[in-house]
């Protein structure tokens, strides 16, 4: 893997494609920074080399051209104090501006680019416009893990123009560094815990992994499917009504692997979707009509938590109940803090990206796992076995 580290800096501006599409209030406050604090210590590695730094992102979906809500010039004040050093901004990422400013960077400076997105031809992966943002720089870093799944300009279009001077930023190596741990070369017993609203979002995911774990945890809004699909009564839970066959094949295919599939025994289920909802516990199969399962039962919880400690790597991908509504957060704390025990006593864990992500920041358990990958969709496909546009067009 080509990385940061098999090149010398000193004396050249990298080009650094980051991810700084972080969340903002409505005065431009920055409510979570986690993914610029990712992205620090490639940028503080090539200034310590005595590289000069030049940053690109996109932020949010703007639809035409630039606008003020968008604009990365927001990011600028925390991204200096988090850098310790004043950041520059070119309020294009392209054009005569950003060109001259690039070339008039000094060693162990950083400028900050415009919102790549003001232009449409990013998403386009437009070959004229990468080609105007490779001028900016002298070497291209890739370290934007959660669009290396797009083929977009500036994540793998541009590296093009860098045929002998791209490589992968450390948070990009970390995330294929420890994606691969789990694709090859886990440590048995091996556990995949599987939530999240529907089945058809990891299918793929799911089939992959009956190859590779001895166990298998399915909970959250998927569960239900499978609840339905065994014959049971699941009032309005989530259903996937197309999926009951696929359901019915998956629990056939992990018996046939000699996979441990684990479902729900019991759930805690709701009268409405609301915090404030009536709440009681039901078996499996044994929802009454009008009330739906929120979240994983506590006999389900002593189960799943049982094989999660016992095992030696686990992938988790997605929350176990609606851990948004704290009268629904039971299950997916449990089986965080089952996760965090197996990782003291020596597992690798590694917590998919989106709402898995979420959950164990919301239970400040971010320190408690092996690692949090830092992209949903990109670290689904890259699990999935899809190759990553923005990792293809550094490797090739
Ligand atoms: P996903 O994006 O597919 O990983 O799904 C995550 C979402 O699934 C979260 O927002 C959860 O609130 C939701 N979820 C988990 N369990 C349930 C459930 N039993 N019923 C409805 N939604 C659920």
């Amino acid at each position: 893997m080509k990385t940061i580290d098999q090149i010398s800096f000193n004396g050249k501006r990298a080009l650094i494609r980051v991810d700084f599409n972080v969340p903002l209030d409505e005065n431009y406050n920055i409510t979570d920074d986690n993914r610029m604090t990712a992205a620090l210590p490639t940028i503080k590695k090539i200034l310590k080399d005595g590289g000069a730094v030049i940053l690109m992102s996109h932020l949010g979906r703007p639809k035409d051209g630039p606008t003020e809500k968008y604009s990365l010039k927001h990011l600028v004040p925390h991204l200096s104090d988090l850098l310790g050093q004043q950041v520059e901004f070119a309020d294009d990422c392209i054009g005569e501006d950003a060109l001259q400013k690039s070339k008039e960077i000094e060693k162990g400076e950083v400028l900050l680019l415009e919102n790549l997105r003001f232009y449409k031809e990013e998403e386009k992966g437009d070959v004229a416009f990468a080609e105007k943002l490779s001028k900016l720089g002298d070497i291209y870093v890739n370290d934007a893990f959660g669009t290396a799944h797009r083929a977009h300009a500036s994540t793998a279009v541009i590296a093009q123009f860098f045929p002998d001077a791209k490589v992968f930023g450390y948070l990009m190596a970390a995330e294929l560094n420890n994606a691969e741990k789990i694709l090859n070369g886990a440590a048995k017993p091996f556990t995949a815990i599987m939530g999240g609203s529907k089945v058809s979002d990891k299918i793929q995911l799911i089939e992959r992994l009956l190859d590779k774990v001895d166990n298998l945890i399915i909970g959250g809004g998927m569960a239900y499917t499978f609840a339905k699909a065994d014959g049971g009564n699941i009032g309005t839970s989530l259903l996937e009504a197309d999926k009951l066959d696929l359901a019915l094949s998956l629990v056939q295919k992990a018996k046939e692997k000699g996979v441990n599939l684990l479902l729900p025994v019991d759930n805690v289920i709701a009268d409405k979707f609301a915090n404030d909802a009536n709440k009681d516990v039901a078996k499996t199969g044994e929802i009454p009509d009008n009330w739906m399962g929120l979240d994983i039962g506590p006999e389900t919880i002593k189960l799943f938590s049982k094989t999660v400690e016992e095992s030696k790597t686990i992938l988790w991908n997605g929350p176990m109940g609606v851990f948004e509504m704290d009268n629904f957060m039971a299950g997916t704390k449990a089986i965080a803090d089952a996760v965090a025990k197996a990782t003291d006593n020596g597992a690798f864990s590694l917590i998919g990206g989106g709402d898995s992500a979420a959950a164990v920041a919301k239970f400040d358990m971010v320190g408690d796992v092996s690692y949090v990958s830092t992209g949903g969709g990109a670290s689904l496909e890259y699990m999935e076995g899809k190759e990553l546009p923005g990792v293809k067009a550094i490797n090739e």
